[in-house]
């Protein structure tokens, strides 16, 4: 039989590959986005709770309708907006599903969706999936700032869809109120949809504040926002996440959601809405990653390797370009098999890349960890 792949040009991510070699050759992963440490003991404690108390069921379509209020009232608390639980929030397994359930719901086949790349790699392929066309505006290192005006440009008839991510994996950088004015101003009397990939809304640091599209009205009548709580809790391997828009978006995106999975998981969801009551539990992160950030900096100031200081997201780069010639995916498998620390490169998140000599590493690991990593790296010839 032959079958026509909808992904023909399709590779096994980035992430499952440099977490392959990292095993293979014992390196300490600073590769795959994810944390050493265990979620905190409370949340486990309640997961258990409720997988212990008949609370494995299926839940309303749109998720339980407790951490809906939950989610609501954290919106409120974060962001000052009144979001209503009933018509504006779905829980999705994981971000992930939400973007795609978002781009699969908006997007027919031969519209365009813009992307800001360097870009999270599943936008792409879902995009195809969806038979629309991605169109990449290429953001350019150190500063990979954004000209909205070369943005407005691309914006055609075709033009479905606009993608951007706060704070950005992979560089660490973070939008500003102007840049959200500027897009909101694009959109505006388009019929074009934003979806706001916020998965790392509270991993921000300096003091800023996340510029969330729920913070501006005219924009959020034509956004999507999508939010994991495998970033926000440390726990990745739960794939929990949600979407929030207006309801006629919403209404529309829970439309797909509803034949691609109904409903996600159901005694994480009771967990999730007791644990989000305690606003300290996600308002500690910024503190918390910040002093993980300026740990690694720190331990790799002797080494090489240029940081570019990170303002969100639990990831930094680092240049290389003073240590060798190496394209970056073979710097970051030389940097796993030989030095022993694993490290994420930048092309895979490009269409076209640059060829900057620039990889990525995650400090959302124990002190220990990082400490050990440095270690390594120190190895590298000044
Ligand atoms: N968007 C971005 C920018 C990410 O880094 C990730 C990976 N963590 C996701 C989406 C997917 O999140 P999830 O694991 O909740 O599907
Ligand atoms: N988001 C994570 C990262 O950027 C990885 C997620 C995955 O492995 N699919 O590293």
């Amino acid at each position: 039989m032959h079958i026509k792949s909808k992904l023909p040009k399709s590779e096994i991510t980035i992430f499952t590959v440099m977490s392959g070699l990292a095993r293979k050759h014992n390196a300490i992963n600073l590769g795959q986005g994810f944390p050493d440490f265990d979620c905190e003991e409370r949340l486990r404690n309640l997961v258990a709770k409720y997988l212990n108390d008949e609370k494995n069921q299926y839940c309303p379509m749109p998720g339980l309708l407790d951490l809906r209020q939950s989610i609501s009232d954290k919106i409120q608390l974060t962001c000052g907006q009144t979001v209503s639980p009933q018509d504006e929030i779905c829980i999705t397994a994981g971000a992930t599903q939400a973007l795609f359930t978002a781009i699969t719901a908006f997007v027919h086949p031969g519209e365009e969706v813009i992307i800001l790349e360097p870009a999270y790699d599943s936008y792409i392929p879902s995009i195809q999936i969806a038979g629309g066309i991605p169109r990449g505006y290429q953001m350019v290192y150190p500063d990979y700032a954004i000209d909205w005006n070369e943005i407005e440009s691309m914006v055609n008839e075709k033009t479905r869809m606009i993608i951007i991510n706060t704070p950005h994996n992979p560089t660490g950088t973070v939008l500003k109120k102007s840049d959200l004015e500027a897009l909101e101003n694009i959109v505006a009397n388009r019929d074009i949809i934003v979806l706001s990939d916020e998965v790392y809304e509270h991993l921000i640091y300096d003091g800023a504040t996340h510029q969330s599209v729920l913070r501006f009205p005219k924009l959020y009548q034509q956004s999507i926002a999508v939010f994991s709580f495998g970033k926000t809790f440390h726990s990745t391997g739960w794939k929990m996440g949600y979407a929030v828009g207006p309801k006629y978006l919403m209404d529309e995106f829970k439309n797909v959601h509803q034949w691609n999975v109904f409903c996600v998981n159901s005694f994480t969801q009771y967990a999730l809405a007791e644990h989000l009551q305690t606003p300290t539990n996600y308002t500690s992160l910024p503190t918390f990653f910040e002093q993980k950030r300026d740990f690694l900096t720190d331990r790799l100031k002797d080494t090489p390797l240029v940081p570019k200081l990170s303002q969100g997201t639990f990831f930094q780069l680092f240049n290389y370009a003073a240590l060798s010639d190496m394209d970056d995916a073979t710097f970051a498998k030389y940097l796993t098999t030989e030095i022993g620390v694993a490290a994420i490169p930048l092309s895979p998140f490009y269409s076209k890349p640059p060829g900057d000599k620039v990889i990525r590493l995650c400090f959302a690991k124990k002190e220990a960890t990082l400490a050990a990593a440095a270690e390594r790296l120190a190895k590298l010839a000044k």
